[in-house]
């Protein structure tokens, strides 16, 4: 029971007498409001905690007035709605990096997510086919339109680009030799090193070449009777400049059939479309190596492509068989809710003049810089007195970038704010901008932007909906004040 009204004296120091207890927190009206609300499991374990935490904050000294009722009860309200607060949110990306790997790559069409709801609340035919009523396959639901849009005779899908690699090198190079170029060895992601998945493969790399220059001699020196394949790495995420020299595709089909073997090539970034139509720097399409002649291909659903995570694979009939009979196949599966994500993106690329509208990543894109301006200018000003006095705003140009180890060195023409406070190089300004950069990652959607050149940056490429950071500068401006 709680202490008698009389006995509470505000301003004092709080006893342990006069905490409630749970049970008469929670027959008080809000307490059995919020058992209406929530259930009684989430509201009692709140409630315990709670006053197990107000316990600990007596014998330190609290105020007296923390322990009245009504204040209680607001508190295990709070509470309630913190702990069904979910920390998966849905963020500002004005890193300038469009297909961003840490902010979850790739938009998703509209198109796509209509698909998914209307697929995923009821039972779908995944593995059923509709035609005969026997037992289907997944696959079947993306090969024909992979096989249209990269001109393979066949197609499979996994979980993610470094399963394909994962899955093509077991299942074709199991116990053999892989020659790869030291040129092409990539990291990508701080976990997804070439060597060690040849390793995981059971694959034995060889490596040919140098750095920065591997001739076609190279390879054909390293062929011996345990060489099952050549691979090409699409070097995305890098790129070597100065005097190199590499192996093209071209040349390696060739030499790969003359020698009896496969070629294969992780594309990484596969676009499915030629990107300088619109004028975006040319990436290798999954089409162009089909065309050339290697025997297998792998790139990834979330990046040029546009889609959900999904590690693709197309190539000849042969060896997409080989790949799918691989134990490792059923293990490294995509699942129901991105290949439903994956089918209706693709279904986009059947409407090419239709794909810069709809699908989100090459939209912005293509954005041009007067429109990214136009959007800067227009939250400039509203910005700029949110942030007054601390801050001064201006909109800069600025340089974007694709993004997720596509064309890693081209930058597409932007516009931005540039925020800094007014005396960028005096002491503590650099906590100042940390500050900033903190408030804005404290918002409701957090707005994420970038550091540098004494100034936090926001590439307003990306935001395609001004309001939803100009509805949340009050409550910036409330972080900073407080
Ligand atoms: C991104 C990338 C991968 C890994 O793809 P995920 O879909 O992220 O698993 C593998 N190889 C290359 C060359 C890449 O660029």
């Amino acid at each position: 029971m709680a202490a008698p009204a009389e006995s509470i004296v505000h301003g004092s120091q709080a006893t342990l007498r006069q905490l409630p207890s749970v049970d008469r927190l929670l027959r008080l009206p809000a307490g059995r409001a919020l058992i209406e609300q929530h259930g009684h499991t989430l509201v009692a374990r709140q409630c315990r905690d709670l006053l197990e935490q107000l316990r600990q904050q007596v014998s330190a000294g609290l105020d007296v007035a923390q322990l009245e009722e009504p204040a209680l009860l607001e508190a295990l309200r709070a509470r309630c709605v913190q702990a069904l607060a979910s920390p998966f949110k849905r963020v500002i990306n004005l890193t300038g990096t469009v297909i961003h790997t840490n902010l979850g790559r790739a938009l998703l069409a509209d198109e796509a997510i209509a698909q998914v709801v209307a697929l995923m609340t009821g039972p779908n035919n995944l593995e059923f086919d509709l035609h005969s009523g026997a037992r289907g396959d997944r696959d079947s639901l993306v090969e024909p339109l992979l096989c249209r849009l990269t001109g393979a005779e066949a197609a499979t899908v996994v979980n993610n680009n470094a399963a394909a690699v994962l899955l093509t090198l077991a299942a074709l190079a199991r116990g053999k030799q892989v020659i790869v170029s030291r040129g092409e060895l990539v990291e990508i992601g701080g976990a997804f090193r070439m060597p060690d998945v040849m390793r995981g493969a059971g694959a034995r790399l060889v490596e040919v070449g140098t750095t920065n220059a591997t001739h076609l001699a190279d390879y054909e020196r390293a062929i011996s009777e345990r060489t099952a394949l050549i691979m090409k790495v699409h070097t995305s995420n890098y790129a070597i400049e100065g005097f190199t020299s590499s192996v093209g595709e071209r040349e390696l089909a060739a030499l790969a059939q003359a020698s009896n073997l496969l070629l294969a090539c992780d594309l990484g970034s596969g676009s499915l479309v030629d990107l300088s139509k619109y004028g975006l720097p040319r990436e290798p399409l999954a089409a162009d190596m089909i065309g050339i002649g290697c025997d297998v291909v792998t790139f990834s659903g979330d990046k040029l492509l546009g889609g959900p995570q999904a590690g693709l694979i197309v190539g000849t009939r042969k060896v997409i068989d080989r790949i799918r009979a691989n134990p490792l196949k059923r293990a490294l599966r995509i699942s129901k809710l991105p290949l439903a994500v994956l089918e209706a993106t693709l279904r986009l690329y059947l409407e090419p003049e239709k794909l810069a509208q709809r699908l989100p990543t090459l939209r912005l894109m293509c954005r041009t810089q007067s429109a990214i301006r136009a959007v800067a200018e227009q939250v400039c000003e509203p910005t700029r007195r949110a942030l007054a006095p601390r801050y001064t705003v201006q909109v800069v140009d600025m340089a974007s970038q694709i993004g997720s180890g596509s064309l890693p060195v081209d930058r597409l023409p932007s516009a931005g704010l540039r925020i800094a406070p007014p005396l960028p190089r005096r002491k503590g300004a650099g906590a100042a901008l940390n500050e900033l950069a903190a408030a804005l990652r404290a918002l409701p959607e957090p707005v994420i932007g970038r550091i540098s050149d004494d100034a936090l940056n926001l590439d307003v490429r990306c935001l395609e909906d001004p309001s939803r950071l100009l509805s949340q500068l009050p409550a910036l401006a409330r972080t900073l004040a407080a």
